[in-house]
């Protein structure tokens, strides 16, 4: 830290990223990113005339993306706020709406307890069930704002949005968040309890099942009320939030449907393979409506099995954290890298 810095900066524990290696090439499953490619339909959109343009400021209200995006959940543009990346969305609800305290489980998306202690909010942490489950019933009449990703992070494992709207419709005096980066791969999605709930803020990427993580496009969905205060905050903070060739690109790939079904379909076809490799390997799965599991085994560590596949070319994710320290997370990759995956993880069993 530099001399000049406010002492609030030593207390800040800052997010920790995936590592984003280049020494040497990598099967990269370790940040849940889509192993396929955007869809090229929407990559062909980034035409001369776009970047020509690029003298120009980006449109502060995202009219074209918050539109498109309205009209594919069947809401209105009044109920969207395309962000630079879901993360910024997260910022903006916790800045609204988690200073008077915030709950959410002990094993979920380690942004929430990052964003609690840059804003100063009272952060309840509120304990997964023995079987890594959120009880529902845990977050009645919090008193606070909720902050639930479903399908939860790192578990992969989903609440039915019917609990789902228990927990909204228990909760009547403050807004729960409900993150949705990982729905697509899953049953549930929130999104049409929004004109039922005031106190609803649905918040979702376009990094996961839409294959743009580079982009960094987000947005929250909920009632138009929410919606303006979270535009206060983004008009205060950065108006032009969202570029303009992520925004066409984000625009090219709703239109794409086709393309985007038949990647989430094979992403949850791969997961199944990865899935049944790994129990045949003798690993315990925890079941996953995302692209990603969280899968240990008893005969190998965490942190070893992390390190030795690093060490073959292979990049999967280790927690530190005491309850998933046993357990490696892996991202659903192609085919391919699924199967090296698993070949790797077999030889190394061989030799522990
Ligand atoms: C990946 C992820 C995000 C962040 O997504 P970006 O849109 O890339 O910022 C948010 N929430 C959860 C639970 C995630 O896993």
């Amino acid at each position: 830290m530099s001399v000049f810095a406010d002492s609030d900066l030593n207390n800040i524990e800052p997010y920790v990223p995936g590592e984003q290696l280049n020494d040497k090439k990598y099967i990269k499953l370790n940040t849940n990113e889509n192993p396929f490619y955007a869809s090229e339909r929407a990559v062909e959109r980034i035409n001369k005339g776009l970047l020509s343009g690029l003298n120009r400021y980006s449109d502060p209200e995202s009219r074209g993306l918050n539109s498109a995006i309205a009209a594919y959940y069947g809401v209105e543009p009044e109920n969207v706020l395309a962000t630079n990346g879901s993360d910024e969305a997260l910022a903006f609800a916790f800045m609204a709406y988690c200073k008077g305290g915030v709950c959410f489980p002990d094993v979920t998306y380690g942004f929430y307890e990052v964003l609690s202690g840059l804003f100063k909010c009272k952060a309840q942490i509120i304990p997964l069930g023995g079987d890594f489950t959120v009880n529902p019933k845990d977050y009645f009449n919090s008193k606070k704002t909720v902050a639930l990703a479903n399908p939860n992070a790192q578990t992969g494992i989903a609440l039915p949005v019917t609990e789902i709207e228990e927990i909204i419709k228990n909760n009547p005096e403050n807004v729960v968040i409900i993150d949705q980066a990982y729905a697509d791969f899953g049953e549930g999605n929130a999104i049409p309890l929004i004109k039922k709930y005031k106190n609803l803020l649905v918040i979702n990427t376009f990094s996961k099942s839409r294959s743009l993580a580079g982009a960094r496009i987000g947005y929250a969905i909920g009632d138009c009320a929410l919606i303006e205060d979270l535009k206060k905050i983004k008009n205060s903070f950065h108006p032009y939030n969202v570029n303009s060739v992520s925004a066409a690109l984000a625009v090219a790939a709703i239109e794409d449907e086709e393309y985007f079904l038949n990647s989430v379909k094979s992403v949850v076809t791969g997961r199944k393979r990865l899935t049944e490799g790994l129990i045949k390997s003798g690993f315990e799965v925890l079941p996953s409506s995302a692209n990603f599991v969280l899968a240990k085994s008893c005969r190998i560590g965490g942190e070893e099995l992390y390190k030795r596949l690093k060490d073959k070319g292979i990049l999967v994710r280790h927690f530190s954290a005491e309850r998933i320290c046993d357990y490696i997370r892996i991202t659903v990759g192609s085919d391919y890298e699924t199967d090296r995956l698993l070949e790797t993880i077999n030889q190394i069993m061989e030799t522990v």
